[in-house]
């Protein structure tokens, strides 16, 4: 009998919460209001109940478009596409009377944000909310929500509901993540049993990798407000910026043991530039959150786990454009019921909760509109008064790519950038005309600029729910400035284009090009993929008073596939495609090393493969997949772990293996990988790639070992203490030797990193087998703690080795993060085409 009763226990709990049969609309919706019939039921167009399964993304999006069709109140935008082409729809939803005035409500809403806006009238006005559900796929409970929110708001009859309307314009986004969506509504819907099963064994609630939470490129979408680098995210700001929107939420789940989070997060952790007026009236929202769940019976909490630090996150981005972002988290059930520490959670009560922040957002929106109104207007014009005169500068006098690109993240964020007047030096630096761009200080996005632009190492918490660095200008490696007199700014860009380059002169010798625009790489590859024969050039020489630094590749013109007008037609082609200037030559006879000098190297085109799969960090390996195929088109296959000791690996010249935990791989996989490194393969790994190598006698290292000791450290104090000896992500300086291979293409002998691991190798005592090696005072920008910071001084995040005929290269940061380093991809683009000659 005793043993017997836990499954009593269990059995009591399956039945309470039962077959979903009794099941209804009545669970979710406020009762005391009458909807209209005209209005189709979630029910009627996607075939069941909102919870009863997990609704994939195209039944979500054939419902907001019938909600669209039939009720006035209610219109629809599609915004563009998902990488794996799913619409990015938006409703809006307001008064049908609002719906006939949008765009007039737009401008004069907008006028609040801009200069001489303290004439305006908010008493009027209607205040913007934006909802976004489950921009992780995989925390399912908001977009199930979002059926039944919009349901609500298009059917609810009554004073209230049309009180409401009247005063709110709704940007209504019901998936923030449409491809993951799919993925893990599909996951959880393949694995329902007619009789739900909460066993948390059950392989329902264990998603196999990648998981639904991330995009088809496995990117962490909400991490990208900021950087903005992905379909999904461009679309979602476009929508902020047309109206800046007074408040946003973000609809989230967390552990299935969790009950359910609103926002104010810890108030020590919230970014310095956000004000505190923000957090004060977060928590004035928050109580009506409070008093919606205090009714129904749910468990919340506040203030704890969670900050608002990073502003690339949906829920802290608001806060440095005048708006306010919420984060809710709710307890997951990951599938349709799970046991928990509170008794089984279900898959509807999970959307009940979420359903019900909705509304009390919109409560809360609807009650303290003027105050959250005139917010706003207070937060641009505080900003514009604090703005100092002056102005950024950035850009590269040879890599105008980089330069462009940020430009473009600016651009997205209607952020005022001009052309400069005319080139000029400052601190020793050149800008010139074609890749440099003035940002002025005193204008309306000021706050936002600062946020991109300032470096910042002192903080009043030593504790990061996501990374503490994010400079914009390090992360590309640009040259800038921080203040410079807006005399030197010319033309404000209205239309970004991209930097001009000249056309290709034709020649009957041979063509150059210098490896330090972003997208060289893609251009090289172009040009071996066609079967070109092309060399690097290992030293610098000049010609006709111009200098081509360390890596330029030369195309000769003899012996080749092509004929002589074939070849100029291709490279013609090639540089309009990778918008890479490429120069036709007339003589081999230069200054310095001469074009038919060994010391240009022949180049392979690259094959390369990628490990991916159980165990791999999906993130970092996202990131590779995605700058191989976004930004450099070439291919990349991805070798799946789980059938490693199958494939095949004669056919690829290197192998990247990303950040991974326990093994990866097995014994047999890595006698294979050795036996492939001798055969002239080149193996590049990624951050605790190193302790893999270490272990499995890939590469000698010397791993600091981590010897800290806590004092006067309470049990209490204890998580604290070791989460502020983390890197949770900061920037960091190194020197480095552009003679070496890994650092063609930089034209610096300083390189900002992003690093996110505390992993250190000391360095070699060879110093040229130390290409990049962090100085001795090597923070730029974020949080370190003091002990780590002695730590990483002077250690060197790449390390390269032979092995056989082949070669293997480390590197202990990621030099790809979230798609917006740009600054550093290039060092892997180097590993992968001249990892033979280093
Ligand atoms: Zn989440």
């Amino acid at each position: 009998m005793q043993k017997l009763l836990p499954f009593l226990i269990f059995f009591i709990f399956v039945n309470s919460f039962a077959q979903q049969e009794d099941l209804s609309l009545d669970y979710y919706l406020p009762q005391d209001v009458s909807y209209n019939e005209e209005i189709p039921k979630p029910q009627d167009i996607i075939g069941y109940i909102p919870g009863e399964w997990h609704v994939t993304h195209d039944l979500l999006l054939n419902y907001m478009r019938e909600l669209a069709r039939v009720s006035p109140r209610i219109s629809i935008e599609n915004r563009g596409e998902t990488y794996e082409g799913r619409p990015l729809i938006l409703l809006t939803i307001t008064s049908e009377e609002n719906q006939n005035n949008l765009e007039e409500i737009r401008q004069n809403h907008l006028a609040l944000t801009q200069e001489n806006a303290s004439s305006l009238d908010t008493e009027e006005m209607p205040i913007v909310v934006n909802q976004g559900f489950s921009i992780h796929g995989n925390e399912a409970s908001g977009s199930n929500a979002a059926l039944l929110a919009a349901y609500y708001l298009a059917a609810a009859e009554g004073e209230e509901i049309q009180e409401l309307l009247d005063n709110t314009i709704i940007l209504f986004d019901p998936a923030f993540n449409p491809d993951g969506l799919q993925r893990f509504s599909s996951w959880a819907n393949i694995h329902k049993s007619e009789n739900i099963n909460p066993d948390p064994q059950d392989r329902e609630y264990d998603e196999v990798w990648p998981g639904g939470r991330t995009n088809h490129y496995w990117f962490d979408m909400n991490r990208d407000w900021l950087p903005v680098q992905l379909p999904e995210s461009q679309a979602r700001l476009e929508t902020f910026h047309k109206w800046s929107p007074n408040i946003l939420t973000d609809h989230h789940e967390m552990g299935s043991n969790s009950s359910f989070f609103f926002q104010p997060g810890i108030p020590s952790r919230t970014h310095p530039l956000t004000p505190d007026i923000n957090q004060d009236l977060t928590r004035e929202i928050g109580t009506y959150h409070a008093a919606a769940f205090d009714e129904l019976g749910s468990f919340y909490y506040t203030e704890e786990n969670y900050d608002d630090f990073y502003y690339g996150k949906g829920s802290t981005f608001p806060d440095i454009n005048g708006s306010i972002g919420i984060l809710f988290e709710q307890g997951s059930s990951r599938g349709h019921a799970q046991e928990t520490d509170n008794g089984v959670l279900t898959f509807p009560f999970t959307i009940r909760n979420q359903f019900t922040a909705a509304l009390s957002t919109l409560e809360a929106a609807k009650n303290m509109r003027e105050k959250i109104l005139n917010y706003q207007r207070d937060f641009y014009k505080n900003a514009r008064n604090s703005a100092e005169n002056g102005a950024y500068v950035f850009g590269s006098e040879k890599d105008a790519s980089s330069a462009y690109e940020l430009a473009k993240i600016l651009k997205k964020h209607k952020i005022d950038i001009h052309q400069i007047e005319e080139d000029f030096k400052t601190d020793g630096i050149n800008f010139k005309k074609n890749s440099a761009y003035v940002v002025p200080k005193n204008q309306r996005q000021h706050r936002l600029v600062k946020a991109m632009f300032e470096r910042r190492t002192e903080f009043e918490d030593s504790l990061f729910y996501d990374i503490s660095a994010w400079t914009l200008p390090l992360a590309f490696n640009l040259d800038f400035a921080e203040d410079v007199k807006m005399n030197k700014a010319g033309q404000k860009i209205e239309n970004l284009e991209k930097p001009e380059i000249e056309t290709v002169e034709k020649s009957n010798y041979a063509y150059v090009m210098q490896w330090h625009d972003f997208y060289s790489p893609k251009a090289l590859n172009m040009i071996l993929e066609k079967g070109l024969r092309a060399k690097v050039g290992m030293q610098p020489f000049s010609l006709e008073n111009k200098e081509y630094d360390y890596g330029t590749i030369l195309i000769p013109v003899q012996n080749q596939e092509l004929d002589k007008e074939e070849m100029h037609e291709f490279l013609q082609e090639v540089a309009q495609k990778s918008n890479v200037q490429i120069d036709g030559i007339g003589t081999g006879l230069t200054q310095g090393v001469n074009l038919g000098s060994n010391q240009f190297r022949a180049l392979e085109p690259a094959k390369v493969a990628l490990i991916v799969g159980e165990g791999i960090t999906p993130y970092d390996a996202g990131e590779i997949w995605h700058l191989f195929d976004q930004r450099y088109d070439m291919k990349i296959t991805k070798l799946d772990t789980r059938n490693f000791s199958r494939t095949d690996l004669s056919g690829y010249t290197d192998i990247i293996l990303p950040n991974s935990w326990g093994s990866a791989l097995d014994d047999g996989d890595i006698e294979k990988l050795k036996e492939w490194v001798r055969d002239g393969g080149t193996l590049i790994g990624y951050r605790n790639a190193a302790r893999f190598f270490e272990r499995e006698d890939f590469m000698d290292l010397e791993i600091k070992k981590d010897s800290l000791v806590a004092e006067d450290i309470s049990f209490e104090e204890q998580r604290d203490f070791r989460g502020a000896q983390g890197i949770g992500g900061a920037i960091f300086e190194a020197n480095i030797d552009r003679s070496h291979p890994v650092n063609f293409g930089y034209t610096n002998d300083k390189l900002p990193l992003f690093r996110n691991t505390t992993i250190f190798v000391e360095a070699d005592k060879q110093s040229y087998n130390n290409p990049i090696q962090y100085t001795e005072e090597p923070l730029l920008s974020g949080y370190i703690s003091a002990a780590r910071l002695d730590s990483i001084a002077g250690t060197v995040p790449f390390k390269h080795t032979g092995m056989g005929r082949g070669n293997v290269i480390l590197f202990t940061d990621n030099t790809n993060f979230r798609a917006f380093w740009f600054g550093t991809n290039k060092l892997l683009m180097n590993a992968i085409f001249f990892g033979e000659e280093m």
